[in-house]
């Protein structure tokens, strides 16, 4: 029987803490506050930022969507996070992407400051990770932190496997790789380079898709056992307009031993981590 990783139990179950840590740090007179930055309009960016104020709200924080007009200059877009870097009432920054085309060239990994950088992607932050710190214990990419949570939560052993990895990028597959070989797992970083990409997924324990190809991956990249994983990261939408992963679930789900869906798998993990490292951040301005 095929286990579906859904993300649902794993969010409610750390709802409860995280809702009982924000508790304490509010008896303490700390107020867990995220500032989300929003250049202009892009309505999947409104969406995505209106997700993330109702989830850290829904754990008693407080979160503000910060908008900036799509025209706002350099200079006060760049002010304006400065601004909340210095603020001591403030223990997350989010800067929501795409920016605009005409902000676009700024390198937003270095903007915010590396204690407020709940993405994770401040270099300081990435560097913890390059020198082996858990990603529980740092501020780390949200949505590379979410897929351990879910792995732990559904005892899924990292330790010892080989673990095909699709997907280069910076916020996923590269952090994912460095998160993964920390937990003692194999890596092999895949991309759109990478030669008999079948043979290396199929001589893999775990396959972690994040290309955004729609349903691309099949039964063809998988092995006989029926005992492999697969961890869909993918989101975008079939021909038919509906939402997707990478993976073609249906014709994948009989010969694997756990598959996440999408929607309902990694999605709502990466949000969940954006939350637990906004409480880190908080909890550590108390203690600097
Ligand atoms: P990206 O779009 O920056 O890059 C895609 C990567 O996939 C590249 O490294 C490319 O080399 C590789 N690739 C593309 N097609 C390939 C193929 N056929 N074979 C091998 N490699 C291939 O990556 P991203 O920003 O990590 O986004 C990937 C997908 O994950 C998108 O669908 C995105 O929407 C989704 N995503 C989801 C979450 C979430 O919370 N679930 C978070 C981030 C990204």
């Amino acid at each position: 029987m095929t286990l579906e990783l859904r993300s649902r139990p794993v969010v409610d179950q750390q709802i409860s803490l995280l809702k009982k840590q924000c508790q304490e740090l509010r008896k303490k007179g700390v107020i867990p506050s995220l500032k989300v930055l929003l250049v202009g309009d892009n309505p999947a960016s409104v969406l995505y930022t209106k997700n993330k104020k109702k989830f850290v709200e829904k754990l008693g924080g407080e979160c503000e969507i910060y908008k900036l007009p799509s025209d706002v200059s350099e200079t006060e877009f760049l002010k304006s996070v400065e601004r909340f870097n210095k603020s001591d009432d403030v223990h997350g920054i989010l800067i929501q992407l795409p920016l605009p085309k005409h902000l676009s060239h700024i390198d937003v990994t270095t903007l915010v400051d590396e204690h407020k950088d709940v993405d994770g992607f401040h270099p300081l932050n990435v560097f913890k990770l390059f020198k082996g710190h858990s990603e529980s214990n740092i501020l780390a990419p949200c949505t590379p932190k979410g897929i351990v949570t879910l792995c732990k939560h559904y005892g899924i052993e990292l330790k010892g496997k080989r673990v095909a990895i699709i997907g280069r990028s910076l916020i996923v597959g590269k952090p994912l790789s460095l998160i993964l070989t920390n937990h003692n797992a194999t890596v092999t970083l895949c991309h759109s380079g990478t030669k008999d990409l079948k043979e290396i997924t199929r001589s893999s324990d775990i396959i972690v898709t994040a290309t955004g190809a729609p349903e691309f991956f099949n039964k063809s990249y998988l092995n006989e056992s029926g005992n492999q994983v697969v961890i869909d990261v993918g989101i975008s939408k079939n021909s038919e307009g509906k939402t997707v992963g990478d993976c073609d679930f249906n014709d994948m789900k009989d010969n694997v031993s756990a598959i996440t869906p999408v929607p309902g798998g990694v999605g709502p993990m990466t949000i969940l981590s954006l939350a637990q490292n906004l409480l880190q951040a908080a909890k550590k301005s108390l203690y600097p």
